[in-house]
């Protein structure tokens, strides 16, 4: 299979780039290996994407950019990516290869779009109870824990969400935090602190997820005197912040020590033809916003890459 213009991953940029590639004129497919709409279809109301000045579902807009960029032309393909052949000693314009389950895909330009995958806290305890108590998705499980006590790790943006959207549901809501001081926005550090069911852990790192069948605590150490304490839960949210998704790349682009793709301004990696964008990309601000708007910036430099050959 050959396609001009190849994106890999269908969150917001990955579905941007696909529209601006096929409203180019290019054949364009979006590769991606579960539901296209990126990590933004698991939040139940966002609030600060531009034009929708009521909010709108995760799900709502995610589906929304897969309908728009297969409107404009674009092959959204189910597929998972193993590894990629990139393309570095051909005359210009060679071909990049995407080796995926289902076979190769050869491309012209190449658009990394792959976002980024949950941080665990690694403790034990934490794998064992995938499902069963722990959870990354505090949209996706929280109503399992309607009436019981929760506890949220982290003290950002995703952790402050999870934990407003979980006191929705549960009696208690404690969120534990290794430093004393909140990384999230102000706006939400002035929502939770207003709720009655949100509480504050701080000072607090996880040593260790309890329970047989299902959780039933969290041990916890002060980072300050070292004691350890036991806080009794049912479940567990984990919200410490993602990895780039970039592990199949195999050391052929450049990356950042956290894992990222180094490109420039206009996207464009180190390799001829091949671009990244959104969260994948290093100094990503992650929003969906930003996301979309360097997988525009991408599709534009890939069209004038193909353009130029
Ligand atoms: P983040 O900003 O990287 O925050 C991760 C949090 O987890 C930090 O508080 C960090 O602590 C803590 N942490 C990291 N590793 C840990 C570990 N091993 N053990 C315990 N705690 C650990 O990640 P995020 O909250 O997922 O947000 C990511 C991006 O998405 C941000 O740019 C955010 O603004 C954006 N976002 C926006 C919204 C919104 O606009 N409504 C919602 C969600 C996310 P330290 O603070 O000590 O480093």
């Amino acid at each position: 299979m050959e396609y001009q213009v190849v994106i890999l991953g269908g969150g917001p940029a990955g579905l941007t780039a696909g529209l601006y590639a096929a409203r180019s004129g290019f054949t364009t497919a979006v590769l991606e290996q579960t539901m296209a709409g990126g990590k933004i279809v698991n939040a139940s109301h966002v609030e600060n994407y531009p034009g929708f000045d009521q909010g709108i579902s995760g799900l709502d807009l995610g589906q929304a950019m897969k309908r728009q960029a297969e409107k404009a032309g674009t092959e959204v393909v189910r597929t998972a990516v193993t590894d990629v052949t990139l393309s570095t000693h051909g005359p210009p314009g060679s071909a990049h290869i995407v080796h995926t389950a289902d076979g190769d895909i050869q491309t012209t330009a190449l658009i990394i779009a792959t976002g980024s995958d949950y941080r665990t806290l690694d403790v034990p305890g934490e794998a064992e109870h995938l499902g069963k108590g722990v959870s990354y998705c505090a949209t996706c499980d929280g109503a399992f824990f309607r009436g019981k006590k929760v506890a949220v790790i982290g003290g950002g943006d995703t952790a402050l969400t999870d934990a407003l959207e979980l006191a929705t549901f549960a009696s208690d809501v404690i969120v534990v935090h290794r430093r004393d001081e909140l990384r999230a926005s102000e706006a939400l550090q002035a929502n939770a602190r207003k709720s009655p069911k949100i509480s504050f852990r701080w000072n607090s790192v996880v040593e260790g997820i309890e329970g047989d069948q299902a959780v039933t605590a969290l041990r916890l150490r002060n980072t300050r005197d070292a004691i350890i304490s036991e806080v009794s839960v049912d479940g567990v949210f984990v919200a410490v912040g993602s990895v780039p998704s970039t592990e199949f790349l195999g050391g052929s682009l450049s990356l950042d020590e956290s894992g990222s793709i180094i490109t420039n301004d206009s996207m464009e990696t180190g390799v001829a033809g091949v671009f990244a964008a959104g969260d994948v990309r290093h100094n990503s601000a992650r929003q969906v916003i930003t996301a979309a708007g360097d997988g525009a910036t991408a599709a534009l430099s890939a069209r004038r890459y193909i353009i130029s050959l």
